[in-house]
This record gives C-alpha cells, sequence and structure tokens, in this order.
C-alpha cells in the first residue's frame, strides 16, 4: 500500500460543471492532492477559475487565480480527475492517455470498454488489474459508474457475494442536478415527474454486471443478473432514490438480508481512502427512510442508505437505497478511485510518462 509522501499534482476537467465543482471542491481540502490546473469548455478559456465560480470567496486564492485552460491541455499533472460531457471525454481522455496521463472519468464514454476498469473502491477494487499490477505506474482511463449505478450496486454486491442475485427490478427516483447544468426548466419539473431520462436505463441495465464480474487474464467476466430498468426524474434538488425489487439463488430469510447490508465490510476497509466512510451500507433505523433530503449528507455525501427491506411477492426481496448524486455518485467516487490508484501505487511521475 502506497501512501504519498508529498502531494500529488493532480488537473480537473469540466472544472466549472456540476461534478466538476464539487471536485476542486474537495481538492481544495484533500490530504493527498495538489490542485494545479483546471479546465472548462473553449467558452471558459483564459478565465480565472474564481470568475466562473458561484462563491468565489470560498476557494483559497492561488485556486481562485488558477487560469482555466482548453479542455485538451496542455497539462503537467500525471493524474487527470475528468467530468467532461460524453462525447468531449470520448476524444480528450485517450489524447491524455496517450500523452501519458492517468485519467480518472466520470463520464460514460469509456465505461464499457472491455479495457477499460469501472470501479467502486468498496466493491471491485481488484478491475484496476486490468490497467496492470499494483506498485506499476501506468496511463490509462478508470470510470466510475453511473450515479444511480452506485448505490444500486453497493446494495446489490453484498447479497450477491452471500446469496447469489439473479435478477433486479430497479425503478430510479433521480434528482434534478444529474442532469447537469442547466438541467431541466422549473415548469418541466415543479408539480411533475419525468417517467424517462434518455439513455439512462440502458446504462443502469448493464454496469452492474460488469462491476460485479470477476477479472482475470485481462478481462471481465461480467455478472449474469437480468436487470429490469425505469429511470425518472423527479422534483429533487440532489439524491438519487431507487427502488429494488430482487430474485436471489438462495432463500434467506429478511433478517438475514438485513445482517448482511449492515455488517457488509466492503473490499476497501483495508485501504482506508480517506474519502470512503469506514462502513460502506447504513441500514435506516426507520420505515420511513431512506429520504434524500434527510439523508444524502451522510458521511459528506458519501453515505449510501438502504431502507424498506421487505418481502416481495413477485422477486423474493424489496428494498430502497439512496445517495448523493453529485457526491457518491459522481465527484466523491471520482476523488475515492483516485485514492485508489494512488494506494495502489499506479500513479505515473510527474512529467506524465507512465
Ligand atoms: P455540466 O454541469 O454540464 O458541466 C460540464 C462541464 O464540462 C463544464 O465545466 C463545461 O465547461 C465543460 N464542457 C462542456 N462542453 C465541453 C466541451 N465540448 N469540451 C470540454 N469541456 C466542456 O455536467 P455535469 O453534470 O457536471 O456532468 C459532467 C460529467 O459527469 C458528464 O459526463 C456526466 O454524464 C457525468 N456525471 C454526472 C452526474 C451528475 O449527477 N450530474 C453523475 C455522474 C456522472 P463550461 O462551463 O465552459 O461550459
Amino acid at each position: 500500500m502506497s501512501t504519498p509522501t508529498s502531494p500529488i499534482p493532480v488537473a480537473v476537467l469540466g472544472a466549472t460543471g456540476t461534478v466538476g465543482r464539487r471536485i476542486v471542491e474537495r481538492m481544495v481540502r484533500h490530504p493527498w492532492f495538489d490542485l494545479v490546473e483546471v479546465a472548462a469548455s473553449e467558452r471558459s478559456t483564459g478565465r480565472a477559475l474564481g470568475e466562473a465560480w458561484h462563491d468565489p470567496d470560498a476557494l483559497p486564492t492561488e485556486v481562485r487565480t488558477l487560469p482555466l485552460r482548453a479542455p485538451a491541455g496542455p497539462f503537467t499533472a500525471p493524474l487527470i480527475l475528468s467530468a467532461l460531457p460524453r462525447a468531449a471525454a470520448a476524444t480528450i481522455e485517450p489524447a491524455l492517455v496517450a500523452e501519458g496521463r492517468l485519467v480518472v472519468s466520470n463520464a460514460s464514454a469509456g465505461r464499457m470498454d472491455p479495457a477499460t476498469p469501472l470501479v467502486i473502491p468498496e466493491v471491485n477494487p481488484d478491475h484496476l488489474e486490468l490497467l496492470g499490477p499494483a506498485g506499476t505506474p501506468v496511463a490509462g482511463v478508470v470510470t466510475n459508474p453511473n450515479c444511480a449505478v452506485i448505490p444500486m450496486t453497493m446494495a446489490l454486491a453484498p447479497l450477491h457475494e452471500a446469496f447469489g442475485v439473479q435478477a433486479v427490478v430497479a425503478t430510479t427516483f433521480q434528482a434534478v442536478s444529474g442532469a447537469g447544468l442547466p438541467g431541466p426548466g422549473s415548469i418541466t419539473m415543479i408539480d411533475n415527474l419525468h417517467p424517462w431520462i434518455p439513455g439512462e436505463e440502458e446504462k443502469i441495465a448493464v454496469e452492474p454486471n460488469k462491476l460485479l464480474g470477476t477479472v482475470g487474464e485481462g478481462r471481465i467476466q461480467p455478472a449474469e443478473m437480468v436487470i429490469g430498468v425505469t429511470s425518472t426524474r423527479v422534483p429533487v434538488l440532489h439524491g438519487h432514490l431507487v427502488d429494488l425489487s430482487i430474485r436471489l439463488r438462495d432463500t434467506p430469510s429478511l433478517d438475514a438480508v438485513r445482517a448482511r447490508i449492515r455488517s457488509w465490510p466492503g473490499r476497501a476497509a483495508e485501504l482506508a481512502l480517506p474519502s470512503l466512510p469506514p462502513q460502506p451500507l447504513r441500514l435506516a433505523d426507520r420505515p420511513d427512510r431512506p429520504q434524500p433530503r434527510l439523508d444524502r449528507d451522510d458521511a459528506g455525501g458519501m453515505g449510501v442508505t438502504v431502507g424498506r427491506i421487505r418481502e416481495c411477492p413477485v422477486n423474493g426481496v424489496r428494498m430502497a437505497v439512496m445517495a448523493h448524486n453529485l457526491e457518491r455518485g459522481a465527484a466523491g467516487a471520482a476523488v475515492a478511485n483516485a485514492e485508489l490508484v494512488v494506494r495502489t501505487g499506479r500513479v505515473p511521475h510527474a512529467g506524465g510518462q507512465g
């Protein structure tokens, strides 16, 4: 296990966006990283980061005055956190890898690429093997999953390990901040619900099987859960709630399911990553939880709350899971993956050569 002896220089792409801003905020107070470069679109190039910030005084002067670079750089940081839109990520991230950078990306562009690790540290840290062995600096892309997939898969992981998950029907209730800027207009969201989020159901149906798959010989053998999804957008600011109806191979009691959720240590406990809470899942102790407004800020936004565990007359087990989409589902997820690549000794040397 590797712990940095001096701060690692990082760059943030999409630093003025909904997710990028939260990555910047996490970087500013992070014990391992030194934010040295920021970038946004061509529209913003040349402005100081503080000029594009909602509350510039909240940023330290040296960060406030960082110039916004062009999206493709040049950058000196060996480690780059990307909150780019999908299309921009698809061209810019591979170019940065070709220069020798390690890119930790929020974008969906590379998630299902067979050579690209899709990682939640508590679920599948071993999938980083796709990049090469631990302790070897490397250029490449590491992605985090879709913001609804993260809480959903974290609730399924302990059940899959213990009882085998065969099929899942997932219905999401996703916050408006999940749409990025400018987001859906208030006139379409107030007193309303959108029963379809373009492109979302396709991601939620496939990413959990990659995450819960096994790695070997340079490839992932995906899990074989059958997943049906309905994604909805609801008038909540932050926090995605997912209702899960689950069919298991075994027939554990509901108490056994609760105990498994409550006691699951995850697979990152011994890594002691600074952004992760000590316990990956929190079992709600009241029947009317989780609720986005009450539970999303648990553990600095990194908490994942499970509740409403009950019998499902169709599939066997039913539950709800909720997490902050911009923190656990995006910015915090990327920062945790950045911590994981540091801990496992994979960050290229400064200057970017792997
Ligand atoms: P956003 O609020 O629209 O922000 C986009 C950022 O990218 C801004 O900094 C913008 O800069 C920059 N940008 C826009 N077009 C660009 C281009 N052609 N080239 C380079 N930079 C460009 O989006 P977001 O919600 O933060 O999402 C960012 C990424 O994270 C997306 O891939 C999204 O799918 C993913 N994600 C989002 C969430 C969420 O809950 N929102 C969760 C998980 C993953 P300007 O300010 O100059 O326009």
